[in-house]
């Protein structure tokens, strides 16, 4: 079973293999070790834990086709996933990053990756005219891209941006982690390689910590990626993995509640007087709506920020702060994409240095009631603009 079926079929049957054991889903083979054939041979393509598990292969099967991709790789976080692009490039290899993104993959690119002797550049890679100006023919080996951008949720033009890369010779590299699969296929506008943290969407249920990669094509690359991930021993555990692949099942209904709750809530709280401006590709009034009606198909995904009104120096600060305090349903956490709904003061958790505003409060909306959620968020804001 595979890409004769729509996107949301294979997701919803896991490719519905049946297993050996007549289950409708498969069971989890958790063997550390295979037994090699009498002639030497390991004819069942499994020979040892660390790279090899069926489970494993069978979900990564079902990543790399709602990518739209040759292979994907499951790690054991997104960072795992993400970093192992950047360490299989050599020292001396120019990489351009986006000013908006993930804030832990900065911090490592900005410290470990360059003391390792990558070149980093970071630039506004939604300017695609700064992009361009960022290159180095022959230098830079890779782009990394992340569309939406956390907390900005600013947008980049993947397949301009891969035109612009691979002109200069370079890869190009997208998180897509608050795209989804479901919204955005990068891989089929030029890019390269997608990441994904699976901690989010694709897994959806807040319990499992995962990352994955996806190419375009087995290239010299994808080995050596494959090669980090078994000598780092960076492969994601099997019960995690049932665990992801459950939760995949229901990704396409996940997304598509969280887009058409975040969509309303935008509007909604676009019109609330504590609210100075929200933040979410899927409002006119964002500077890369045109980009993200193009590139995102069906929504502009679930996560979202607002700035809160303040009067004075640390105003808005002080009320964003006070809102996420007094909020009973929304769940006070970092992290994103789950079922509950999340709020998170971004400045607290970035520290010095940080693209978010200090009135900024991210949003990750869940599958909740939109309504309970509008009016638990809309309560929270007009206490605390009463403080
Ligand atoms: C969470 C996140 C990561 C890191 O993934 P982990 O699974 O936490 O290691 C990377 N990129 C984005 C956009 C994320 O939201």
């Amino acid at each position: 079973m595979n890409r004769p079926f729509s996107p949301e079929t294979l997701a919803a049957q896991a490719l519905g293999d049946v297993g050996a054991d007549g289950g409708v889903i498969p069971s989890i083979p958790v063997a550390t070790t295979y037994l090699r054939d009498p002639d030497n041979r390991y004819r069942s393509g499994l020979s040892y834990g660390r790279p090899d598990n069926a489970l494993i292969r069978h979900t990564e099967r079902v990543l790399a086709e709602l990518e739209r991709g040759a292979e994907a790789m499951l790690f054991g976080s997104g960072m795992a996933a993400a970093t192992a692009v950047f360490q299989a490039l050599r020292p001396g290899d120019h990489v351009v990053a986006p000013t908006v993104m993930y804030w832990s993959l900065r911090n490592w690119l900005r410290g470990p990756a360059s003391e390792w002797g990558l070149k980093v550049d970071f630039v506004d890679t939604s300017d695609l005219a700064a992009l361009s100006a960022a290159l180095r023919p022959g230098t830079t080996k890779l782009v990394w891209l992340e569309t939406p951008a956390n907390p900005l949720w600013t947008v980049t033009d993947i397949a301009a941006a891969a035109e612009l890369a691979h002109r200069t010779g370079a890869r190009l590299a997208v998180d897509s982690t608050a795209a989804t699969p479901v919204l955005t296929q990068p891989l089929t506008l030029g890019a390269d390689i997608v990441m994904h943290s699976a901690t989010k969407y694709l897994n959806g249920h807040t319990d499992v910590m995962a990352g994955a990669l996806v190419t375009h094509t087995k290239d010299d690359m994808w080995a050596r990626l494959s090669g980090i991930r078994t000598y780092q021993g960076g492969l994601l555990g099997p019960f995690e993995t049932a665990l992801l692949l459950r939760g995949m099942r229901t990704l396409y209904l996940r997304v598509r509640q969280a887009c058409a709750s975040a969509h309303i809530l935008a509007e909604r709280l676009s019109a609330h007087p504590q609210v100075a401006a929200v933040l979410y590709p899927g409002l006119k009034s964002h500077p890369d709506h045109d980009v993200a009606a193009r590139q995102m198909n069906g929504g502009f995904g679930g996560m979202m920020s607002i700035r809160v009104r303040g009067e004075g120096k640390a105003g808005g600060e002080r009320h964003a702060i006070a809102t996420a305090a007094g909020v009973r349903l929304w769940k006070r956490a970092t992290s994103l994409g789950g079922v509950e709904s999340l709020i998170e003061h971004r400045a607290s958790v970035e520290g010095p240095g940080t693209p978010a505003p200090a009135d900024l409060l991210r949003l990750s909306v869940g599958i909740e009631n939109v309504g309970d959620l509008y009016a638990d968020l809309s309560q929270a804001l007009a206490q605390a603009a009463r403080l």
